[in-house]
């Protein structure tokens, strides 16, 4: 019997983020695995295995760029958005340690690409945008790039050199046993100035930290990204051990959750007119508003 669910949950990593750092390296990283959480976003479509991979590929890359999120309310939006692929639109969000997402694809289109997987063969021509919404300083802070390399990894890598120029190396491996789905990732910056506060220093891929830090990260092993009996500790101190100090910390685990409550469509239904409210209502007098997160429709007293 091989259940990776009957290891304790707490134990596997599944849903949770490890953020961690090294000091004398001027580098900082995150590592996450999704178990439960990942399979409760994929249930609510029927999805087929390409588009579960690629959507459980998303929920991870979220999930790691959401938690480098400092405040609770800020939020992290992916999505993709293709011209002629059979993947029309995909969209994930992180806030506080909640994500969601779902992918729109057209079924005929996706069939007739005889199992390609490539992001050109499901996108076409697309454009990813990665909007990063500080709650704070209630500042907005959107890179888009084109939807190009092997994988939405690499477009997530290329967001980084490009929009933020921050040398980013990100990992991600997804894992089907049947059924069931579970995923891990890894993502290690460098930011030179993060210790002394200055302003930051040229950031550059040949620094020779950065070139060392990337090594280590990069010997990391898809099976380990996804491999509950190791814990996500074990992980950073197989790739860091030896360095002088690696500084690690557990952050809040992560939930699948949705904003489409009654009372949130109540206020953005609240500024619409009435007369445009009352061509909205159904027969019942209320109005039905569809959560493609949730794959639900919702009727709205309002
Ligand atoms: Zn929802």
């Amino acid at each position: 019997m091989n259940d990776d669910y009957l290891i304790r949950i707490d134990d596997t990593g599944f849903d949770r983020v490890l953020a961690f750092s090294v000091p004398v390296r001027h580098a900082r990283g995150r590592v996450v695995r999704l178990g439960p959480v990942l399979e409760t976003v994929l249930s609510a479509h029927d999805y087929p295995p390409v588009i579960k991979h690629l959507l459980a590929e998303a929920l991870v890359l979220t999930a790691l760029m959401g938690a480098l999120l400092k405040e609770e309310d800020s939020q992290l939006t992916v999505q993709a958005q293709s011209e002629g692929g059979p993947v029309d639109l995909l969209v994930c969000d992180y806030r506080g340690g909640e994500v969601r997402g779902y992918v729109r694809h057209d079924e005929a289109a996706l069939a007739s690409l005889g199992g390609a997987t490539s992001l050109d063969a499901l996108f076409g021509k697309g454009y990813l945008a990665i909007t990063f919404d500080l709650a704070v300083s209630d500042e907005r802070y959107q890179g888009v790039v084109p939807l190009e390399g092997a994988s939405l990894t690499q477009a997530c890598e290329s967001y980084f050199a490009q929009s933020e120029q921050v040398p980013t190396l990100i990992r991600v491996a997804v894992r089907s046993n049947g059924p069931r789905c579970t995923a891990g990732g890894l993502l290690v910056q460098h930011l030179p100035d993060s210790e002394e506060g200055k302003d930051r220093l040229h950031a550059r891929e040949d620094h020779p930290d950065w070139e060392h830090v990337s090594i280590l990260a990069a010997s990391i092993q898809p099976e380990e990204l996804v491999d509950p009996v190791l814990t996500l500790e074990q992980m950073v101190w197989r790739l860091f051990h030896e360095e002088e100090e690696v500084r690690v910390e557990q952050l809040a685990p992560l939930e699948r959750g949705c904003r489409c409550t009654v009372a949130h469509y109540q206020a953005v239904l609240s500024r619409f007119p009435e007369d445009q409210r009352a061509e909205m209502r159904d027969d019942d007098g209320l109005i039905p508003v569809d959560c493609a997160f949730c794959s639900r429709i919702l009727r709205i007293p309002a």
